[in-house]
């Protein structure tokens, strides 16, 4: 018998419809009685740590996680988070730092329709993160639509269908097929042991680049107190210096210390900054490379990073190394 701790944050898969909409209502307790009889295969125990749309999941909200995982985890073969699919992502990215070497699963879920609905997938997906963590899927990640992600390679790709979330630039955990689930080997095994890093900046911006992105607005950053910023950059690396100079603003950045680093708009495939001089030219200006790693992962790891250490330099050293399975090697 598997002895799980289930960890209630809101999302939809809690919600009820109220009277502006659908809001976080269910307990987690409800969520657990929904799925009927575990007895003998699972032992559930259910914490309520918040009631929240996952819009409103934050800094705070990630440390709470964090700490109750890293508190509970010797107690139980593994933890499941119900979660708001619209931030889960995140979430799932940010666990995936703070909670290195970590070696039981955590297994983040949450769903598109209310768990009261009748036609709900909530129930899948709760019995998908159960099967995750009774296979022993070790690390975080998010069980959704029968695929069990790696945290942090989970990006939400849908508003409506059930397959909301896609595994970018790595292959799945697991996969529910009709002879049961299928785990696949890992591709990243953590070294060390469990320690909870939970300091995090939350001065960090993501910019989307835009044709005629206008320069003058990295000027604000430092005045806003910005420390990083991740700059989604087109194709497979490129900016404008033409008409409207961003590499100028780049250096100012770099030299004022702000930290920033650069990744692709492209869902898939890695961002690649030695290929045209546009990529290059950015790269003097001492922008950090990104590779393949996801948005998600990229302004989570970024914030995490400048939360461990005042010092640009030791910013960059981490933000390059592959600390959870984030980036290919
Ligand atoms: N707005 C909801 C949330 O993220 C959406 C969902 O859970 O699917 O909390």
């Amino acid at each position: 018998m598997k002895h799980i701790l289930l960890l209630s944050t809101g999302g939809t898969i809690a919600s009820r419809p109220g009277a502006d909409g659908l809001e976080p209502g269910l307990s987690g307790e409800e969520l657990i009685a929904s799925l009927g009889d575990l007895k003998g295969r699972f032992d559930v125990q259910v914490r309520q740590i918040m009631n929240l749309d996952s819009s409103n999941i934050q800094a705070e909200e990630w440390q709470l996680m964090a700490r109750c995982v890293y508190e509970s985890i010797p107690d139980y073969d593994g933890i499941i988070i119900t979660h708001g699919t619209d931030t889960m992502a995140y979430t799932a990215s940010m666990l995936s730092f703070m909670l290195q070497g970590l070696r039981k699963p955590v297994v983040l879920t949450g769903s598109q329709i209310p768990m009261e609905n009748m036609l709900t997938d909530a129930r899948n997906n709760l019995f998908c993160a159960l099967a995750a963590v009774e296979a022993g899927i070790s690390g975080v990640s998010v069980a959704f639509n029968r695929h069990i992600i790696r945290g942090c390679r989970a990006v939400k790709v849908r508003t409506m269908g059930f397959d909301a979330f896609e595994s970018v630039n790595a292959q799945y955990l697991g996969e529910i097929f009709a002879d049961g689930l299928r785990v696949y080997p890992p591709t990243f095994i953590p070294d060390g042991e469990l320690v909870l890093r939970d300091r995090v900046s939350t001065d960090v911006l993501l910019l989307k680049l835009i044709p005629n992105t206008n320069p003058k607005l990295f000027d604000l950053l430092p005045q806003i107190g910005y420390r990083g910023v991740v700059l989604e950059t087109f194709g497979a690396g490129g900016l404008h210096f033409h008409h409207r100079n961003l590499l100028e603003k780049m250096r100012m950045l770099h030299q004022r210390g702000i930290v920033v680093a650069a990744c692709s708009q492209c869902l898939y495939e890695p961002s690649n900054f030695t290929i045209y001089e546009v990529g290059r030219r950015l790269l003097e200006t001492g922008v950090i490379p990104a590779g393949d790693m996801t948005t998600e992962a990229a302004v989570t790891k970024l914030m995490w990073a400048l939360g461990q250490t005042e010092d640009p330099a030791q910013v960059r050293e981490l933000f390059g190394r592959n600390l959870c399975g984030e980036i290919s090697e």
